[in-house]
């Protein structure tokens, strides 16, 4: 029944072992391929199933980390009497790519896991900027997976290979391809990062031509799983998109919206710039913006020559965009919040009683 083995997932013979505890107490490993709010399809070596994650998962203390996320693997007590299977279990991320959530207390909230490799897709429709390339960068560095520049729409631009030696100095040593979806160019190279087990995600802003990357990479070669078809709550059928998907060809992708949401803001402005936030160590106010603080030791070093005077005006700009930008995130999480009192109680009522009811089921 099975047509792909849990090898050609990304199992291996650590994940075996860390795993030992979990099958001596009768709970089988899958990979999380799909979440759909709080049912997670499971795809294990008996096939794909539907689970949710136990409750006593759902109230632990670290909240939505401990919450499973496609690529995840976790740990599962299948049901055999016809109620829904249970994931018991998320093992430790190997990598994982966060988002800032606006809240109470801002939280992270995990989007993928367990990527190995990373795209970073820029479309040359538009000139790619060589701090866009290094934001990026530090994006796809700070979830551990292997960042990999693509420089799509190379069909569009008489001097790709200008556009590309100037991605190479940003890239700074992490690999840049010039391909094109329409054409077909450099996509073989692509090819390259795929191997059975290996799990690859993308990245980059909209309209770079990341569905277009995925459709060639994939396109019609989904291996058949014998089980296509859902049903949504009212028993129509639904096609399932999966948000991870194995190739015919080997090797995995993962396309999720949480990926695609994934933009520059969500890195710490001080991640970018390691060599400034160094510096900071040495004003006098903790709370410095190296702006017009007295005592500024990032200000005296762009005085004194030693820090780079474009370099700090792109780190003023980007740390400026970052407040502004955390700032309209706070402002619609309150619109959200009065719309939603504007529902009214009856809507509210409606999710408790789903809350605890799904809470009675685990
Ligand atoms: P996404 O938002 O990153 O997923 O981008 P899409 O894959 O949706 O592509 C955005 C637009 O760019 C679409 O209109 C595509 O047809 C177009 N596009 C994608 N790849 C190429 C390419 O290699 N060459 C050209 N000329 N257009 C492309
Ligand atoms: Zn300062």
């Amino acid at each position: 029944m099975s047509l792909i083995s849990l090898a050609d997932l990304g199992w291996s013979a650590a994940r075996e072992g860390a795993f030992a505890v979990h099958a001596a107490a009768g709970l089988v490993p899958g990979r999380v391929v799909l979440e759909h709010n709080h049912v997670f399809r499971v795809r294990t070596a008996e096939g794909e199933i539907l689970a949710e994650s136990a409750g006593r998962m759902k109230h632990r203390a670290e909240g939505r980390q401990a919450l499973p996320v496609v690529g995840d693997w976790v740990a599962v007590r299948i049901d055999r009497v016809g109620t829904r299977s249970q994931i018991r279990e998320v093992l430790p991320r190997v990598t994982w790519f966060s988002r800032k959530v606006a809240g109470r207390e801002t939280e992270e909230q995990i989007v993928a896991a367990n990527v190995d490799v990373v795209f970073i897709v820029f479309g040359l429709d538009m000139h790619v900027k060589p701090n866009a390339i290094e934001r990026y960068l530090v994006l796809a560095r700070r979830s551990g997976a292997t960042p990999v520049v693509v420089l799509n729409k190379s069909d569009l631009v008489d001097d790709a290979g200008a556009a590309r030696e100037e991605a190479d100095v940003a890239a700074a040593g992490v690999a840049v391809h010039l391909i094109s979806t329409r054409t077909g160019a450099g996509l073989t190279e692509l090819e390259t990062y795929f191997a059975p087990g290996r799990t690859v995600a993308l990245l980059g802003p909209s309209g770079a031509g990341k569905s277009s990357i995925v459709n060639r990479l994939v396109g019609e070669e989904l291996l058949p799983t014998g089980e296509v078809r859902d049903w949504d709550s009212r028993g129509r059928h639904t096609s399932v998109h999966r948000q991870l998907v194995s190739r015919a060809r080997g090797g995995l992708l993962i396309d999720t919206p949480g990926m695609r949401e994934l933009q520059l803001w969500d890195t710490d402005v001080a991640d970018a710039f390691d060599d400034i936030a160094a510096l900071a160590a040495g004003c006098r106010f903790r709370d410095c913006l190296h702006d017009r603080e007295p005592g500024c030791a990032v200000k005296a070093a762009v005085d004194a020559g030693t820090l780079d005077d474009g370099r700090y005006a792109s780190f003023i700009k980007l740390q400026a965009e970052q407040v502004d930008m955390e700032k309209r995130r706070d402002e619609r999480a309150l619109t959200e919040a009065k719309r939603a009192g504007k529902i009214g109680s009856k809507a509210l009522k409606a999710l408790q009683k789903e809350r605890q009811k799904s809470g009675q089921d685990s």
